[in-house]
This record gives structure tokens, C-alpha cells and sequence, in this order.
């Protein structure tokens, strides 16, 4: 069978995250890059021992000298850490100065809110919004859409794959793309929903869109994460939880990163097997019934699966594998050449050169991710990380594999 194409595509918060005006008393983020490697220490003892939230990179292991951090300080820590910085000579910027007034923003949906001029499709849903958008869905289109249940969450949500499918051709391939993984990473649950709209919307009107679903099927997993998307909405203070909400085995730590918990050289580097770390794996391989769910689903369809995609935030990246090496996966090329033709109509692009394109960075994981965070010798580069993410993949003997950059990222 051929190569499976494996994406990471980051969607882009940049409007959320202009810098703002200092308002001393509110919650803020700020954007801190250390100089040195003290600067480093500090800012790593801060982000564990005070109230805040690392935005980015994922956990504090991966600050470093010369890349920039993000820190969610609430109210209550402001003070406190701005003072620690200030004794120690760490310059920060405010980069969102008030973003629970932007949170409030974010979910409202009636008629009195500033974003009410806004589609269906411009805004964020609750998570019921959203089984009642697929079931609608399907019962709109009965003829191409198909809800299937793949599992349940920890909390026994259910996990609803739509299955769009535009004719009964035999030996169909098929492109799986979810979304939700990461609860707070809200643009991706609601790229889904657009995306399914606009197929079902633009299918015979727009040739490339008839071309792609006339030829393939597209399995849509709108929110991997609904026990995770639900807390984000509904708890005060936790619209920025990301894992999902099982409760560890010691009961003092809830959630595992699903995009760690897959079955291939899980717990390496680059995880945690804390609970209470944002990158836990989880106490063993696929032990959460999320990513059970997922890797049942295309275990029983790995023949026909040929792209997967997966939409996480923030950033503008379309990245694939490799993150671990600079090696470039067997099919590099055709990845390189299609991203190539996807962002520029150029076709002739060097295959192994990251692509900075205005806002948009696009290509192998860790050639984007380095070229953002160690501007170093390759050499060296490479062999600071390790494969994480393409252990389902790899496992069933699918050339490709996704891997994960351990220095940085706050989504996968
Ligand atoms: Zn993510």
C-alpha cells in the first residue's frame, strides 16, 4: 500500500495576541525570553511554583536561552512574578492584557455580543452545540454524511466520527483528520465543523473540492477531547485545561495528553509520566479509552487511511514528519511538494528547506521547529530529540510516522 500523508496543521490565535495595555490588576500573558541560562532556571522555577499557565512552550523543560515563552499570569500572581523577574533582570512584554475579558468573548453566541454579525461557522460552540450540529448534519445529508461512534470518552461522552462519502466507488481511500485533541485549542473543533460544511456546501460548485471527495472518503473526528472541551467551557479558571479528565491511579493529579498516550515509543523523552505534568502519557499505552477509540478505528482502517491530519493551536504551521530527526521520511518529497503547491502554486521548491512563507511556516517538523527555537548546528539539533508521535503508525508498519519535536510547542 502506499504512504500515508501524516500533517500537523496550527491555527492561527495571532488576532487574540497583540500586545495589549498593562492593566496591573488583571490577568495577563506575558512574552519572556531568557538570556541566560539562569534566566532559564528562574523562569522554570517560576511557572511550577506560582499560579500560572505555560501557553508555550508545552511544559518547562523546554525553556530555553533565546526562545520566547509564554506565561498566563492571573491576578492574584501578577505581583508576585513580575517582581522575581525584575530581581533578576528578566525582561518581559505584556503579549494579551486582559484575556478573560477576550475568554468571555469567546463564548458568547447571542445576539447582544460584539461578534453576533458572525456566522455559525465564525464561532465557538459548546460541546453540545456540537453533537446536535452532527446529528443535524447527518440528518441533512443522509445520502453522504454517516455518524459513527468510535468509542467514549473517560467520562463516557461519546466520540463521533462523521464519514463523509460521495459515492459508492470500490477500494476508496479515505483522509482522517480530527480535531480537540487539546481541550483550550478551541479553533480546531470548530475548523471540523467548517471544514465539513464547506465540503458538503462546495461539493460539485468548486472543482478541486468535487475532485478530492469524488475520490476519497473523509472520516471527521470533530472533538477527540469532549471531556476536556466541556471543563474548558464550563469550569471558572480552567478555560486553558488540556489534557483530558481521567483521574490517576494516586488521585491527586487529573488528565492525560492524548496525542502522548499512542502505542508508539510512548513515554520517551518529551513526555512525562507524572499526572500532574501537561505532558503526561498516561500510566501505559493507549490507556485512555480517547485514544483507544482512535487508534481501534484506524487499526481497522489502516488499508484505506492514506492522510491523516490532525489541527491543533496556536501558531501557522503545516508541519509533517520527521520532528525527532532531520532525516526526512520516505516520503518527503510528495509531503514537501504538495504543502509547496498548497501555500505557493510553486512546484519547484527544494525538497528539504522549511518554507517561511509571510506568517506561515510549513515542512518537516523539526526543520520548522528548530529553525523557530535552535538556530544551532543540525548536528547537535537532532540528536536533543526523540520520535514520540508516530508510534501508532509506526507500530502497524506504516512507513510514515508523525513525531513530536520535544523542545517546543504548546499544542501537540
Ligand atoms: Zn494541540
Amino acid at each position: 500500500m502506499s504512504t500515508p500523508l501524516i500533517w500537523f496543521v496550527f491555527m492561527n490565535l495571532s488576532i487574540l495576541l497583540k500586545p495589549g495595555h498593562c492593566t496591573e490588576t488583571g490577568d495577563q500573558v506575558l512574552s519572556i525570553t531568557p538570556q541566560t541560562q539562569e534566566q532559564v532556571d528562574i523562569l522554570r522555577n517560576v511557572s511550577t511554583h506560582y499560579e500560572t499557565v505555560l501557553w508555550q512552550p508545552v511544559s518547562n523543560e523546554y525553556i530555553s536561552t533565546q526562545v520566547q515563552a509564554h506565561l498566563y499570569v492571573p491576578a492574584n500572581s501578577s505581583v508576585t512574578v513580575k517582581a522575581i523577574l525584575q530581581k533578576h533582570g528578566i525582561t518581559h512584554k505584556v503579549l494579551l492584557a486582559n484575556p478573560n475579558e477576550l475568554t468571555k468573548m469567546q463564548m458568547k453566541n447571542d445576539s447582544t455580543d460584539p461578534r453576533s454579525s458572525s456566522t455559525f461557522y465564525e464561532r465557538y460552540h459548546t460541546l453540545e452545540e456540537i453533537y446536535d450540529w452532527i446529528n443535524r448534519t447527518a440528518q441533512d445529508n443522509p445520502r453522504t454524511v454517516k455518524v459513527i461512534l468510535i468509542g467514549s470518552s473517560y467520562e463516557k461522552r461519546p466520540l463521533y466520527v462523521l464519514k463523509l462519502s460521495f459515492n459508492d466507488r470500490p477500494n476508496r481511500k479515505a483522509m482522517w483528520i480530527d480535531c480537540g485533541i487539546h481541550a483550550r485549542e478551541w479553533i480546531s473543533p470548530a475548523f471540523c465543523m467548517w471544514f465539513v460544511h464547506h465540503s458538503l456546501s462546495f461539493y460539485q460548485q468548486n472543482s478541486e473540492i468535487t475532485r478530492i471527495l469524488d475520490s476519497m472518503d473523509v472520516y471527521v473526528l470533530p472533538v477527540m477531547n469532549p471531556d476536556g472541551y466541556k471543563y474548558t467551557w464550563t469550569t471558572i479558571k480552567r478555560r486553558w485545561w488540556r489534557k483530558n479528565r481521567s483521574i490517576s491511579k494516586s488521585g491527586f493529579c487529573v488528565g492525560v495528553d492524548l496525542n502522548r498516550n499512542f502505542d508508539v515509543d510512548w513515554g520517551i523523552k518529551g513526555s512525562s509520566q507524572n499526572p500532574c505534568e501537561e505532558i503526561n502519557c498516561g500510566p501505559f499505552p493507549e490507556s485512555e479509552p480517547e485514544t483507544q477509540a482512535v487508534a481501534n478505528f484506524l487499526r481497522r482502517h489502516k488499508d484505506t487511511v492514506q492522510l491523516y491530519i490532525t489541527i491543533h493551536s496556536y501558531s501557522q504551521m503545516l508541519i509533517f514528519p520527521y520532528s525527532y530527526t532531520f532525516d526526512q521520511a520516505e516520503n518527503h518529497n510528495d509531503l514537501t511538494h504538495v504543502l509547496a503547491v498548497l501555500t505557493t502554486g510553486r512546484t519547484n521548491l527544494a525538497s528539504n528547506t522549511p518554507l517561511r512563507l509571510s506568517s506561515r511556516t510549513v515542512g518537516n517538523t523539526a526543520s520548522c521547529y528548530h529553525l523557530l527555537t535552535y538556530p544551532g548546528p543540525a548536528t547537535k539539533r537532532c540528536s536533543r530529540s526523540r520520535p514520540l508521535l508516530s508510534r501508532f503508525w509506526r507500530k502497524h508498519k506504516l512507513r510514515q510516522t508523525i513525531t513530536r519535536s520535544k523542545q517546543f510547542c504548546d499544542c501537540y
